[in-house]
């Protein structure tokens, strides 16, 4: 289900679109296509860029913005582009739903019209079908099975584009049936207008934006689900402070997170300050094996941990380890935080609930 958009050129994506295009308009593009980069970088954008040039009356190439195709593009109307988009549908999953048509999906998840009835139909327009994918490592096992029909008959001038940052949660059979363009986060300079848009500038833009890898995507989300206070209260606890009040400031820190109830919303609290403690332990691993700390996202943070030895390291990278490789299996996500922060310091006795927003 596409819907409106501001269409413009993304930061950083224009050689693989220009290449693209001209194999498009030499009849050489592929039926599937699989663009992989960092989380925020706006693979996604581009993508719907890409389509953008692909419909546009003066195409292939870099949309006009005036034509019919390009109108009804940028007003969520164009009837030959198909857009799969689990966050703008509330879901966290990319059910089979999605994909098959409506009497072989399971009776769970999404009910809506799926790829599989939307390729049924000819292109309106007589040119270019379009599907596109977001967040691709959001469909589940069922779903991308289904999906893999798809890609093996897409149908005359269609073009099938998946966009993910994990591309190892994707089936080898999905990956092995579509080209794969990779691509980088964009020039600095770049990522720096891109938060100054959004009113973030200076040194915040700065630590922001290393944090996040380069990432402007990333860093905005940071900002919004208050990434810097969650690591400045890592820090804290790595340089001694107690796990219970850590664990107490946790839960009380503001931020926008992502989920449709409150228990979601503690879940991604929860996995985003076990993400950010595992880097800063990663980054101390590095430092203790050479690197530099100004060369590492978090080496400024992890210059506490660096230098207690092996041993001390490890006892606390494990705990972490294990409680974000259990974020996905949704245990209770004080549980989790409270087996992360175990391995460094012992907890007091007295539980203390989460109380979700
Ligand atoms: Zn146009």
């Amino acid at each position: 289900v596409s819907s409106e958009f501001e269409l413009k050129p993304p930061l950083g994506h224009e050689s693989w679109l220009q290449g693209l295009w001209r194999a498009a308009a030499q009849d050489r593009l592929p039926h599937g296509l699989l663009l992989l980069g960092p989380a925020g970088i706006g693979k996604f954008t581009a993508l719907r860029w890409f389509a953008a040039g692909l419909f546009c009356s003066e195409g292939p190439g870099t949309p006009c913005l005036a034509c019919g195709p390009c109108r009804r593009l940028a007003a969520g109307t164009h009837a030959d582009l198909w857009v799969v988009d689990a966050v703008a549908s509330g879901e966290d999953v990319l059910t089979i739903g999605f994909i098959a048509q409506r009497e072989k999906a399971a009776t769970t998840g999404y009910k809506g019209p799926a790829v599989a009835d939307f390729l049924e139909l000819k292109a309106r327009e007589g040119g270019w079908r379009i599907v596109l994918v977001r967040e691709a490592e959001r469909m589940n096992e069922a779903a991308q099975n289904a999906f893999l029909k798809t890609l093996e008959e897409p149908g005359q001038q269609t073009l099938i584009a998946l966009e993910t940052a994990w591309p190892s949660r994707l089936l080898d059979t999905i990956r092995s049936r579509v080209v794969v363009v990779e691509t980088q986060a964009p020039p600095r300079a770049d990522a720096l207008e891109v938060l100054l848009q959004a009113g973030i500038q200076g040194v915040d833009a700065v630590d922001l934006l290393r944090r996040s890898k380069g990432s402007p995507g990333a860093a905005l989300a940071s900002a919004r689900e208050g990434g810097p206070a969650m690591l400045e209260l890592l820090g804290q606890y790595f340089a001694g402070r107690p796990a219970a009040e850590v664990r107490r400031n946790l839960w009380e820190l503001d931020g926008e997170f992502d989920g449709k109830t409150p228990a979601a919303q503690s879940r991604t609290r929860a996995s985003l300050f076990l993400d950010l403690g595992l880097a800063v332990l990663l980054d101390a691993e590095r430092l203790a094996a050479g690197a530099r700390a100004e060369d590492l996202a978090f080496g400024d943070v992890a210059a506490s941990i660096a230098p207690l030895g092996e041993q001390e390291r490890r006892r606390r990278l494990a705990p972490w380890l294990e409680a974000r490789q259990d974020v996905p299996i949704h245990l209770a996500p004080d549980g989790l935080v409270d087996r992360a922060l175990m391995g460094h310091a012992p907890l007091s006795p007295a539980p203390l609930s989460p109380a979700p927003r």
